[in-house]
């Protein structure tokens, strides 16, 4: 029975763990916000004030953090502790830069490490649905592959350190951009007086089908559940898209690469945070393209 700690409880990381926690691993979980805990505790899931206890402890240590800063304030804080038989799988979405200093600090003290971010939003996390794009050694990988299996339905392979962020980076280039090519299309629509309702059953499976239609389609009471139906709440927060379109602009400059579009979304999105809309989901962004 493997012990497993589980650092950042947030929207995917409280869904996660409680996947994680049908199986016969003994698991336990840390986050600096507190109010999450009564909640899990109540679901037999230990949690710990102490994260100095999970690195002692836990032979796999992941963590599901905001940003790079914050993974890099954890891992490098308290690494030291940890056993040699630890795996550090950092499965946040954050830059490559820190993502090859934390494998190469785990290097240092013969840790495994992984970079293993996750596409599938809150809906997956919770049903165990995600898809981990894996960057690494191969065997860390084999090793760890059992646990991605009790969180999501696919765990791919990328190649070596950071390839799961590089990948990470560029699915959501190409989901922010569809989002907002979503939402042009429904500005459109509505001044064609078309029934939105409609327009979904034919992209949903027509050519023009894609994630942010047929599991996003951000139109309140159209296609399955989304953010849409509670307001914009997230789900997948507008900063959260902010942050990694930045990622992805920082990427692309150290190739020499200008990508257009990639720099119109992010001044889309960076307006909607100016406008107090940071907090809300990513896709309300089809009522201010
Ligand atoms: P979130 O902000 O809801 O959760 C992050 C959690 O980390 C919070 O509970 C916060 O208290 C905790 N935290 C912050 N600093 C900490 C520290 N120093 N020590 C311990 N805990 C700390 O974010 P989220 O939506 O769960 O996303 C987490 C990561 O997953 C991000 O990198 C995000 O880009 C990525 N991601 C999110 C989604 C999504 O749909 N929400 C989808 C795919 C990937």
């Amino acid at each position: 029975m493997k012990k497993i700690g589980f650092i950042g409880l947030g929207n995917m990381g409280f869904e996660m763990i409680q996947n994680l926690n049908n199986s016969s691993s003994d698991i336990i979980g840390y986050d600096i916000n507190k109010d999450i805990y009564q909640s899990l505790n109540a679901k037999n899931i230990k949690t710990t004030n102490n994260i100095e206890e999970i690195f002692k402890n836990c032979e796999v240590i992941i963590t599901m953090l905001p940003d790079g800063e914050a993974v890099n304030k954890v891992i490098s804080g308290n690494i030291n502790y940890a056993s040699e038989e630890s795996i550090i799988v950092d499965c946040s979405t954050i830059d490559i830069e820190t993502t090859k200093h934390i494998h190469n600090s785990a290097k240092k003290l013969n840790l495994l490490s992984l970079d293993a971010p996750v596409s599938g939003g809150v809906s997956g996390a919770k049903s165990a649905t995600l898809t981990f794009m894996v960057g690494g050694d191969k065997a860390t990988y084999n090793l760890v592959l059992p646990i991605f299996n009790l969180m999501g339905n696919k765990a791919i392979y990328c190649g070596e350190d950071g390839s799961g962020q590089a990948v990470k980076i560029c699915n959501n280039l190409i989901l922010a951009i569809s989002m907002i090519g979503v939402g042009e299309a429904i500005s459109l629509a509505k001044k064609l007086n078309l029934d939105l309702k409609k327009l979904y059953e034919v992209t949903s499976t027509s050519s023009a089908s894609c994630w942010a239609i047929n599991n996003y389609f951000p139109v309140s009471g159209i296609g399955p559940v989304s953010p849409a139906d509670k307001n914009f709440t997230a789900g997948f927060s507008t900063d959260l898209m902010k942050k990694d379109l930045s990622l992805a602009v920082d990427a692309s400059k150290n190739g020499s690469e200008f990508l257009s579009f990639l720099e119109q979304a992010l001044e889309k999105y960076k307006k909607m945070s100016e406008i107090g809309k940071g907090k809300n989901d990513f896709s309300e962004i089809v009522n201010n393209v």
